[in-house]
């Protein structure tokens, strides 16, 4: 099994109309359709009610097991691969060094986000176990198979942090407690620190607080959209999906006070109709709350309501990920930079030689996510190809250098240094 699929990819070089960016009109999700009542809620995997056999690899030819939290999670295949449950090669890559958790049940995630692959409106199409997730399968492995193999691996894990997803399901909080002890029961959170990446539809402060108080050392919150619009059009009432952009930042404000500065943050998918310019204002004001902003180009998921909208051109991808490593890592300040009358980054209000350097350096173009343990500004969460075809690639879960440079100076249309 190979974590690199290239099957739904698109071209992102530009978008609809030969545009450069993915306009709000233009990225309107399809509408869910109707669910028969006997596929509903993981009906047929529950009847059949087969029990799992170890590590279960998504097949949706077979009948999947029954598997439920905190027995089971499933886990990226980048994190299979690299935690040697699974087998496969990823593209100039070895290995990932964040073990991404997924909590996964019959009746799956209750919600119904239009650009993500494991919504409820896919039931009648797939178990919940064998739904492709940012573009890649992931495999559901016993909790103790886990847990025994990181213990044993002591000092020489190659994860430098755990994260834990939580779906929308009336049993994700008290499982994602269940998780987090049975690590921590066997692992030092030292060690091999945790973040949540949390629902907050389910959770209210004493969630956040049980998790703080249980050793959770990031706290995240997927806004996904960077506008109220979007959010409520993509993950509201939209697409009749639960979640509300108010309660979102209700759970933010609650991980702000309780995790402390950089250690909150949000994730933003770019590319879903809103403007750079909003875009960069919501990484502002995440900064200056004191979090980090952990950034998704969009892609359109296979299977999901928006897989038939364009992925973001790989240019206005390019400066929402230079604006935000300047906000999040460098100091500068959205005010500063100038936009277009379309809301286009046209100057991120640095000396020439500076931004060369910034650029040269390939870190703002590296997926963004949580820390390892190399430096504050080095995702250990690289999610290897979770938001592009490696044929051209978004997010890089490498060092980008040489080449890779010379694209992304190309794409920013800054191809030669400006000093
Ligand atoms: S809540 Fe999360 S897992 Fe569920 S449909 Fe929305 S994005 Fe997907």
């Amino acid at each position: 099994m190979s974590c690199v699929k290239t099957e739904g990819a698109q071209p992102a070089e530009s978008g609809r109309d030969g545009l450069d960016f993915n306009p709000f009109e233009s990225m309107t999700p399809r509408l869910p359709g109707k669910t028969p009542k006997d596929m509903q809620n993981g009906a047929r995997v529950k009847s059949s009610n087969v029990a799992p056999q170890g590590v279960y690899r998504p097949d949706y030819n077979i009948l999947t097991p029954h598997m439920r939290s905190p027995e089971y999670v499933q886990m990226s295949t980048a994190a299979a691969i690299t935690l040697g449950v699974t087998t496969g090669r990823m593209y100039r890559c070895s290995c990932t060094r964040c073990l991404n958790l997924l909590l996964t049940y019959p009746e799956g995630c209750r919600a119904n986000c239009a650009y993500c692959g494991l919504a409820r409106h896919r039931e009648a199409e797939r178990d919940y176990a064998d739904r492709n997730f940012i573009r890649v399968d992931w495999p559901a492995v016993p909790m103790d198979v886990i847990v025994d193999k990181i213990a044993s691996d002591g000092a020489d894990s190659p994860f430098h942090r755990m994260c834990i997803s939580m779906i929308t399901h009336p049993r994700s909080d008290d499982d994602t407690v269940a998780v987090l002890k049975k690590w921590t029961s066997r692992i030092d959170p030292e060690a091999i620190p945790v973040s949540i990446l949390s629902n907050p539809t389910t959770m209210g402060r004493r969630d956040v607080q049980r998790l703080k108080d249980l050793g959770a050392d990031i706290f995240t919150v997927a806004l996904d959209a960077a506008t109220p619009e979007i959010f409520d059009r993509t993950r509201g009432k939209g697409v009749q999906s639960p979640h509300k952009w108010a309660k979102y930042w209700e759970v933010l404000m609650d991980a702000r006070d309780i995790f402390g500065p950089e250690k909150f943050g949000v994730h933003i998918i770019v590319g879903m109709g809103e403007t750079e310019h909003e875009v960069l204002q919501l990484v502002q004001r995440i900064v200056d709350l004191g979090g980090h902003n952990h950034m998704f180009c969009f892609f359109p998921e296979q299977g999901s309501l928006m897989d038939h909208l364009s992925a973001t051109p790989r240019d206005q991808w390019r400066r929402v990920q230079l604006g935000r490593y300047l906000i999040d890592y460098r100091g500068a300040r959205v005010e500063q930079m100038k936009f277009d009358d379309r809301g286009r980054a046209v100057d991120f209000g640095l000396p020439g030689g500076e931004l060369d350097d910034i650029i040269d350096s390939g870190l703002p173009f590296r997926t963004s996510g949580c820390p390892g343990k190399v430096a504050e500004d080095i995702s250990a969460c690289d999610r290897p190809y979770g938001d592009s075809p490696p044929s051209d690639i978004a997010s890089f879960p490498f060092q980008p250098k040489g080449k890779d440079i010379k694209k992304i100076r190309k794409q920013l249309d800054i191809p030669h240094r400006l000093v």
